[in-house]
């Protein structure tokens, strides 16, 4: 049966006094790659130049911060649950005394992993989660050499205090959707 219509049945012709030279095909091909000098160019000077991302792009998380600058997450599972990927996995603590600074909720997320091998970038943890502390955002996940690597915890994922992740495009967008 044909998969499709693209197979070619074989010639076993004899080439001509023209073919065996191989020049017109050379010449032929380069004439294919002259053309393309003129040509506008589809490759960009990556990463000095970056195309714009589609505004609906979904790229690697932020676990956010409060405006006092405490985690937002109370490790309550609910992005886990709604993760098809099972990408999530946490461990749950209780806040102490005088942590109130560090956490917002009295439950914190003590260990916070996504696997970015298993993650597709649906966006199912951010809809889920009920404290608007996950985020997916318009920045790449680096290329790393090692799977393990690829396991993001909080040191990745949380944003630092003095250089916060800005969202506030992405919550616009889900305002104009609903
Ligand atoms: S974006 Fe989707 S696949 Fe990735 S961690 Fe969130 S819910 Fe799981
Ligand atoms: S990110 Fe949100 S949904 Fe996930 S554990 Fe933290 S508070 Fe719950």
């Amino acid at each position: 049966m044909l998969l499709t219509h693209r197979s070619v049945i074989a010639s076993h012709k004899k080439m001509s006094f023209w073919e065996r030279l191989y020049l017109p095909a050379i010449l032929g091909g380069l004439r294919i790659t002259l053309k393309h000098f003129f040509l506008k160019k589809v490759t960009i000077r990556y990463p000095e130049v970056k195309r714009l991302f589609a505004p609906v792009y979904r790229g690697l998380h932020v676990l956010k911060r409060d405006d006092n600058g405490a985690e937002r997450c109370t490790a309550c599972g609910l992005c886990a649950v709604a993760c098809p990927a099972e990408a999530i996995t946490m461990d749950a603590a209780e806040r102490k005394p005088g942590e109130e600074g560090l956490y917002r909720e009295e439950k914190y997320a003590a260990k916070y992993e996504i696997n970015m091998l298993r993650c597709i970038f649906c966006g199912l943890c951010e809809e889920a989660c009920p404290k608007e502390a996950i985020f997916l955002t318009d920045r790449l996940v680096p290329a790393q050499y090692n799977r393990p690597d690829f396991i993001f915890g909080k040191d990745k994922l949380v944003e630092p205090p003095d250089a916060r992740v800005d969202i506030s495009d992405r919550q616009n967008l889900g305002e104009t959707r609903c």
